[in-house]
């Protein structure tokens, strides 16, 4: 199964993924974003989230 991943290094925390697709992507106590465990993933919420990031730091893995 594919996994969204965040490249953190690049991330800008603009919560672009956040608003496209809040059910994956969250903002942790760290102030960075991680990824939620999910048995599965909504793959057209996601590939919204990777077309939108202004910095192309998601991807699938
Ligand atoms: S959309 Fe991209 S740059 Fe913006 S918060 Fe999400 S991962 Fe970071």
């Amino acid at each position: 199964m594919k996994t969204p991943v965040i490249e953190l290094s690049d991330c800008i925390l603009c919560e672009i993924c956040l608003e496209e697709c809040p059910l994956v992507f969250r903002l942790n106590d760290a102030g960075f974003i991680e990824v939620a465990n999910l048995d599965k993933y909504p793959k057209e919420e996601v590939n919204l989230a990777i077309k939108n990031c202004p910095k192309d730091c998601i991807y699938w893995e």
